[in-house]
């Protein structure tokens, strides 16, 4: 069968989002998918949607394109803020979008005019974990520049925490996202429609504590690809952790030196490390490189070790030499995932259930 390539686990997909749907549900917050990571891949995205994911959420406007020309009709959110050079894309694709800066918000308006349309903000504030968002001080000021723009609509607020420096969404900063949805709603005078609490990494918290307070959304990637909480890695309870498998092929294999030899400059990568000098070793090949995955997030399988990758090789050490067009299994992690995903070099097989039309 073709290699390198991502096995895909549509149930396990659909599964896990049926899951968090569910128990989010009792929490009074409904889940955007983000489908970033996969790049949009419609089965990939339609197993989101089955399981209960009401609108779909991406960085990337060419991909928020490429879902609605394929047919998904699911309300789309452009995630990362726009560039000034792509508001008309972000208008003509998303239905919404998240902003911090007053001159993007014209533009969208203005865009939007063009378009016959009214285009939906989120605005997005800083809780502390210093990536995008307005900082609370300035929020009264952005919010009067949207709320006089023609065709723009204020939907809500939204937060994004634990991406730059790993700030931990607690009730102490979330508390402050409720209080900044209060003095919104009375300076609009009704009640914000979104109030999207956070990604992944607040769902321990979304669970958890006593009081989610206005939060009624959360955008969610990595736990229902991965099943696993982005604040430690570790498994999320009911939540599979293997919908995606990465299956390489050996190209090379025999017993080699540990050691190299030779004068040493500097590797494909920059500077290397001296190897150990452990004796000889059975040593593969396989046909996939740093173009495809990340190999510091890949798992491989028991008693096999990853001790080399460059563009486009990665070496792994095994018990006993593999055989030449055998193949191997490996785990992902978000950044390998990403990668392999972005990668026209890796073929998908899809597995789990019939394939849903787009
Ligand atoms: C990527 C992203 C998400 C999703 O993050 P996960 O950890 O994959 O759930 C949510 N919100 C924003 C703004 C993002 O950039």
């Amino acid at each position: 069968m073709r290699a390198p390539r991502l096995e895909i686990d549509l149930a396990h997909i659909e599964d896990n989002t049926a899951s968090l749907v569910g128990r989010l549900e009792r929490r009074g917050i409904g889940v955007t998918a983000v489908t970033k990571a996969v790049r949009g891949n419609i089965p990939i995205v339609q197993a989101m949607l089955a399981g209960g994911a009401r609108g779909l959420a991406d960085s990337r406007v060419a991909t928020l394109a490429a879902m609605r020309r394929a047919g998904v009709a699911a309300p789309a959110t452009q995630l990362r803020t726009p560039m000034a050079s792509e508001t008309a894309q972000v208008v003509a694709w998303a239905d919404t979008s998240f902003n911090t800066e007053p001159v993007i918000l014209a533009s969208l308006s203005k865009a939007a005019g063009h378009a016959g349309r009214t285009h939906g903000a989120i605005l997005a504030v800083e809780l502390g974990d210093l990536r995008e968002g307005i900082m609370p001080e300035d929020l009264p000021a952005v919010l009067a520049c949207a709320m006089s723009l023609p065709h723009l609509q204020v939907r809500g607020l939204g937060a994004n925490l634990a991406c730059r420096n790993g700030v931990v969404p607690d009730e102490v900063n979330m508390a402050v996202l409720d209080r900044l949805v209060g003095d919104c709603e009375t300076t609009l005078g009704h009640p914000l429609e979104v109030v999207s609490g956070g990604n992944s990494a607040n769902l321990s918290w979304a669970l958890h504590t006593q009081d989610v307070g206005r939060v009624n959304d959360l955008r969610l990637g990595e736990a229902l690809l991965l099943g696993r909480d982005p604040l430690d890695r570790r498994p999320i309870a009911g939540l599979h952790q293997d919908a995606f498998t990465l299956v390489a092929e050996v190209i090379e294999s025999g017993v080699k030196p540990s050691a190299p030899w030779g004068r040493r400059g500097e590797t494909a990568d920059g500077p290397g490390e001296a190897p150990l000098d452990c004796g000889p070793i059975a040593q593969s090949i396989l046909a996939i490189g740093r173009q495809d995955i990340d190999p510091e997030g890949l798992v491989p399988p028991d008693g096999v070790a990853i001790i080399g990758c460059s563009s486009d090789h990665l070496l792994v050490r095994t018990a006993h030499p593999m055989v030449v067009g055998s193949q191997l299994s490996f785990g992902l992690g978000y950044g390998a995932l990403v990668r392999a995903m972005t990668s026209p070099f890796v073929a998908r097989r899809f597995m789990g259930r019939a394939l849903l039309p787009a």
